[in-house]
C-alpha cells in the first residue's frame, strides 16, 4: 500500500481488488473500454458507488465512451503494489488452513504463503501445497521482516496468545478466520472473516428478506 491510496475511504480500498481482477480479465480478452453498468453487473456494486470510488483514482468515465481499461490497470497495479509478493505466514493446518495452503491465492493477486505453523507432530515437518511446515516453537526464530501479514486458522482459545507471539514479533495484519475476537495494538490490523457467522447471517437475510 503506498500513500496515494491512504487518501482513498477504507470501503473503497476495499473494493480494488475486485475492480482488479475484473480489468485483468477485461484486458486480457482485449477490451479496451469498460462502462460503470458493465462493471456493476459483474462485480456486483451499484454504478453510482462505481463512480464515486473511480472519482478518487482520477478516472473520470467519459458518458457514452466509459472508462479507460489501461489507465484503471495501471493505477490498480501502482496503488496495489502487484509488482511485489506479499510474503504470508499461516499458523493452524487444519483442514481450512490445508485449504489455504493448497490454493495459496497466487492466481489473483501477488500474496504468496511462505511458511506455515502447527504444534500437531504429524503435521510438523511436511509441506502442504509447496508450503514447509513448522513447530509453533520456532515461531520467532522463523519469521523474518519480509512477512508482514499472517493468516490464522487455530482453534479459537489459542488464537489470541499466537496473536500476541506475531504482534511482538512484527506482524502488521492478520487475517482471523477464527470465531475469537482479538486485541491488538491499534496499529495492527485484523480481518475478522467468521465463517459460520457469514453463512448464518445469508441464511438469516434469506428468510427474513426473500425478494432481495
Ligand atoms: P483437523 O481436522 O486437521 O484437526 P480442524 O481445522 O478441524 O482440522 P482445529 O481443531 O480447528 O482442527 O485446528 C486447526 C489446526 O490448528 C490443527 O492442525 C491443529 O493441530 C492446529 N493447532 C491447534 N493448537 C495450535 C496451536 N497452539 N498452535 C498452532 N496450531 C495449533
Amino acid at each position: 500500500m503506498n500513500n496515494e491510496q491512504l487518501k482513498i475511504p477504507q470501503a473503497t480500498a476495499k473494493r480494488l481488488p475486485l475492480y482488479y481482477r475484473f480489468l485483468k480479465n477485461l484486458h486480457a480478452s482485449g477490451k479496451q473500454r469498460v462502462s460503470s453498468a458493465e462493471l456493476s453487473d459483474a462485480v456486483k456494486v451499484d454504478s453510482a458507488t462505481i463512480r464515486r470510488d473511480f472519482s478518487y483514482f482520477g478516472a473520470l468515465g467519459k458518458k457514452g465512451y466509459g472508462y479507460n481499461v489501461n489507465y484503471l490497470l495501471s493505477f490498480f497495479r501502482k496503488t496495489l503494489d502487484q509488482d511485489e509478493i506479499t510474503e504470508v505466514a499461516l499458523v493452524g493446518v487444519g483442514n481450512l488452513g490445508t485449504a489455504f495452503l493448497n490454493y495459496n491465492f497466487t492466481k489473483n493477486n501477488n500474496t504468496k504463503i511462505v511458511m506455515a505453523f502447527d504444534v500437531d507432530k504429524a503435521k510438523v515437518g511436511a509441506k502442504v501445497g509447496g508450503v514447509p511446515v513448522y513447530h509453533l516453537d520456532e515461531l520467532e526464530e522463523r519469521l523474518h521482516d519480509e512477512i508482514s501479514v499472517a493468516i490464522l486458522t487455530v482453534p479459537a482459545h489459542v488464537a489470541q496468545a499466537i496473536t500476541d507471539r506475531l504482534v511482538k514479533k512484527g506482524i502488521k495484519g492478520i487475517l482471523n478466520f477464527t470465531p475469537a475476537r482479538l486485541n491488538v495494538p491499534d496499529n495492527i490490523r485484523v480481518h475478522h472473516i467468521d465463517l459460520a457467522i457469514e453463512l448464518q447471517s445469508l441464511v438469516y437475510f434469506l428468510k427474513n428478506y426473500p425478494s432481495k
